[in-house]
This record gives C-alpha cells, sequence and structure tokens, in this order.
C-alpha cells in the first residue's frame, strides 16, 4: 500500500454541510408527513450525525476500507488449525443460479425438489467422506457443529439412563472443544500429551470412569500429528461407556485417506468453510455438518430431508427423539451449495488428491524451515506443522515479532502461541491451492526474518512499516471495542 492512500481522509473530514450523494428530479407522488407514518415518540428531534459528501466518496471511502481487508483472494494465508484455502469461483457461481439463490425456506417441498436432493446428496457424501451413516447439515459453524454433537451424546446417555457428567479433551485441543463442552453442560477434564505430542494413554486410562460422557480429539492433532494409537483409545473410551467425537474441522489431511468412523468414533463434526473450500465470511454464515454412528441417529436435529419410495424428497419432521431444531429454517443453504459444488467438482479421487498435497505442501515447508526454526516433533507431519520461535528469544525477538513482519512482505500471518503446549509456537498450514513458487516466496521470507532477528533484531521488533497501523492492543480491541467513529 502506498503512503497517500495511507493518508486518505476519513469520510468524515470530506463532510461539507449540505453536500448530497444523488440529484433526482422532484417527486410528484404526494408525499405523507413522517409524523403520520411513525409514532411521535420515536421521530429524532435531530437529524443523524452523518458525513455529507458526494456519491464517488462514499464508494471511495468503502473500496478503500474493501481494499485494506487481507483475504485469500489478496494473497497466501497459511493460517494453522484454519485451512484458509482458495475457494474456487465455480462454487460462487453455482450458488448464484437462480433456481438455488431465490428460492425460499417455506416454499412448499414439491416446488424445491431440487434443493432438497442436493441436500441429500450432500448428507450422504458427507457420511461417505467420514464412515458415518447419517448427516445434520443444520449447524452454522464448528463450534455449532461440536455443541450438536454434544447434546446428542448427552441425550444418548440420558436415553438409557445414564448420568455421565465428564468430558475428556487433550490438552492440545482447540479451544472450541472445552467452551463446547461447557456449554452443553459437562465437566471438561483435561489429559497431558506425550513427549511425542501424541494423546497419554495412561492418563487417558487414569481418567475415564462411569461418568465419562465423551472423548473429544482431532486426529490428526493440533501438532499435525496422526494419533497412531487411535484404535486403543477408541477401546478404552467405549470401555469405559463413553462416546468418541472427533472434531473435523481441518480435514484437509484425511480425505479418501482414512475415515474418522473407521478409527472408532461415533460423531464428527466437518468445518465447509474449511475443508471444502467455501468462504469463512469474516465471522458470516459458515457450515458445520454433523454426522453420527447409527446409535445417535434417533437425536439428530430435525428435520432431516427424506428420499421417499417415488424417488420425490422431503423434510422428515417426526423424529421423536430428536434434539430439536439447532438453526433458523435448515442451515445456511448458500454455502451447502458452494461444498455441494465442490465435492461434485472433485469428486472421490480428486479430494483424495486434494488431502495427498495438502499434506506434501506442509511436510516441504517444515523440512526447508527446519534448519531456522525449532522443529518441536520432527518426523512426518499431515496437513499442517508446528515451529517454535524459541531460538529467536536470545536476540530478544519473539513469535509475535516474526508474525508482524510477515505483514511487510504481504503474507497472513500463521497462527501463533497456539497450541498453548508448545512454547512460542508458530503453527503453520499452506493447503494444496498454493503453487510451489508461492510456497518457496514464504521460506525464503521466513528464511530472510530468521536472518534479520540475529543481525538487526529492532527490524523485526518495530515491525510492520507497510500497514494502514503497527502494532495495536489486539485484547483491549478485542475486550473494549469502540465500534463507532471516533470523529468526537
Ligand atoms: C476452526 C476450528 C474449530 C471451530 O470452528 P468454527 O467454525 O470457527 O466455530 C474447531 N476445531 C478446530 C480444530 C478448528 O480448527
Amino acid at each position: 500500500m502506498t503512503q497517500s492512500e495511507h493518508d486518505m481522509p476519513l469520510i468524515f473530514e470530506l463532510s461539507s454541510p449540505g453536500r448530497v450523494a444523488f440529484s433526482l428530479p422532484e417527486c410528484d407522488v404526494p408525499r405523507r408527513p413522517a409524523e403520520e407514518l411513525i409514532p411521535s415518540e420515536l421521530l429524532r428531534s435531530e437529524p443523524a450525525a452523518l458525513p455529507e459528501v458526494y456519491e464517488v466518496d462514499v464508494i471511495r471511502h468503502y473500496t478503500e476500507l474493501s481494499r485494506r481487508n487481507f483475504g485469500v483472494d489478496n494473497g497466501f494465508y497459511p493460517l494453522g488449525s484454519c485451512t484458509m484455502k482458495y475457494n474456487p469461483k465455480v462454487n460462487e457461481d453455482v450458488a448464484r443460479y437462480a433456481g438455488l439463490a431465490k428460492i425460499h425456506p417455506y416454499q412448499p417441498e414439491e416446488s424445491i425438489q431440487g434443493a432438497l436432493e442436493l441436500l441429500y446428496t450432500l448428507q450422504n457424501d458427507l457420511a461417505g467422506l467420514t464412515g458415518m451413516d447419517a448427516v445434520t447439515l443444520q449447524p452454522a459453524a464448528g463450534a455449532h457443529g461440536e455443541w450438536t454433537g454434544l447434546m446428542m451424546i448427552r441425550a444418548y446417555h440420558e436415553s438409557r439412563g445414564e448420568h455421565r457428567t465428564k468430558v475428556i479433551v487433550p490438552d492440545s485441543s482447540h479451544g472450541t472443544n472445552p467452551a463446547s463442552a461447557t456449554v452443553a453442560g459437562f465437566e471438561t477434564v483435561t489429559i497431558p500429551s506425550t513427549a511425542k505430542g501424541l494423546v497419554d494413554l495412561d492418563a487417558l486410562r487414569a481418567a475415564v470412569g462411569s461418568d465419562t460422557a465423551a472423548l473429544m480429539l482431532t486426529n490428526p492433532n493440533t501438532l499435525g500429528l496422526f494419533e497412531e494409537q487411535i484404535t486403543e483409545i477408541a477401546e478404552i473410551v467405549h470401555e469405559a461407556g463413553g462416546l468418541l467425537y472427533y472434531d473435523g474441522a481441518n480435514s484437509n489431511a484425511i480425505m479418501g485417506i482414512t475415515r474418522p468412523g473407521d478409527m472408532g468414533f461415533d460423531v464428527v463434526h466437518l468445518n465447509l468453510h474449511k475443508t471444502m473450500s467455501t468462504p469463512h465470511g469474516g465471522g458470516g454464515p459458515g457450515a458445520g455438518p454433523v454426522g453420527v454412528k447409527q446409535l445417535l441417529v434417533p437425536f439428530l436435529p430435525k428435520p432431516m430431508v427424506v428420499k421417499n419410495e417415488d424417488d420425490t424428497y422431503s423434510w422428515d419432521t417426526e423424529q421423536a427423539n430428536s434434539i430439536g431444531r439447532v438453526k433458523a429454517y435448515y442451515g445456511n443453504f448458500g454455502i451447502l451449495v458452494r461444498a455441494y459444488a465442490y465435492i461434485r467438482t472433485y469428486g472421490p479421487d480428486g479430494l483424495r488428491a486434494v488431502s495427498e498435497n495438502a499434506v506434501l505442501n506442509a511436510n516441504y515447508m517444515m523440512h526447508r524451515l527446519a534448519p531456522y526454526y525449532e522443529i518441536p516433533y520432527p518426523g512426518v507431519c499431515k496437513h499442517e506443522f508446528v515451529m517454535s520461535g524459541r531460538g529467536l528469544k536470545q536476540y530478544g525477538v519473539r513469535t509475535l515479532d516474526v508474525a508482524k513482519r510477515l505483514l511487510d512482505f504481504g503474507y497472513h500471518p500463521p497462527t501463533v502461541y497456539f497450541p498453548l503446549n508448545v512454547e512460542e509456537c508458530i503453527m503453520i498450514e499452506p493447503t494444496e491451492t498454493e503453487s510451489k513458487e508461492t510456497l518457496d516466496g514464504f521460506i525464503d521470507t521466513m528464511i530472510r526474518i530468521a536472518k534479520e532477528a540475529e543481525e538487526n533484531p529492532e527490524l523485526v521488533i518495530n515491525a510492520p512499516y507497510t500497514t494502514v497501523v503497527t502494532r495495536l492492543d489486539e485484547t483491549t480491541a478485542a475486550r473494549k471495542p469502540v465500534l463507532n467513529c471516533a470523529c468526537s
């Protein structure tokens, strides 16, 4: 970004009394006064303090703001545990077909058979991909899927007259796991990882018991490592009467290669806005479908799409033991359409190739960076890997400084300080959608920053230099956000 863009005046500074954004002929339809249309106590006594500007000023203001945003369409975004892969534009085209984009959730079933078939097929595709017996498409995010899955686990235990209150999570788990367990009314029990970064079986054996509702796990785990003893882990939990929950938010390493259902899991959620290339949308619409094994099918949220004997599709609203509806209407339909388009575009072999390339890219990057950054868990990683910036501390440089310096080179920084069990953690997930040139460019930049840290640490510590703002107080921004313009 150039200096002049930084200095662009705020829209409020351009305001000039009486200036308007449009000029239209005088309206010849008689107008009723506002007092007749709106109760007087709701009327403003003074006009809103909005900037008075030309239309072109408004357009430039918003266009400029949009250019300050960073997204996967701007550049490389190797955010670990988040799969910021490129969103193919064919998905967008399909989602905009009028027959899909302009239907209404309350339309009669016979008029939306195509949409219902799409949802039904997607349910089945995701069930096949994860090795589950049925899938609900309702949850709107990964964490929402976790909560939905845990509510089903709860209903299952209650239906058997068992009072199980504890959910076990490893210390490397994603923060949403214990949070969802808590919101679903469980107590969480954290178990440590071994020195190899895997689940400690002895700690697991000691933690399970008659109060265990479930173990939540992601495999490959948050360190990018595959839990080799997964079948033994499943046995330990099942023997104690608990269920296994698979956090499949990032399934980029396993598609077409292995399935949570075959590993012994009973429930799985997927993040379509990660693995299936649908946009993350700035906290906007996502989709966290949940798949379950037969024993949990009766508890699925309702309604589910079903196929009738005459090959028509309809909503099943019967489901007597359902945990109920977890989302208005039927989930984020437009996102589900994009994921459907993605799956159809690639097909089974293509999805497997996606995973193979995601894993290859991560390993390539890890091996090239290994001489410059500490790799706490060497060996083969899956779709992501962690490094430690601990070695730079001797120069007074921390992982946060490396992340900030990357901004100067046009990269979105990787995930930092997560997972919590690695000191000065840097977690990188390159994804399969990047070229070798892009991977090399990022690697070379990371190497350059490691050298800068040694030779000229001040340069790294004071970065970034090219962004609109430099170092923000992110904690205060999150805890005490100021959401209106600081124009007073
Ligand atoms: C992203 C992620 C989640 C949460 O998904 P949201 O859609 O952000 O709620 C859960 N678990 C893991 C491992 C994740 O990476």
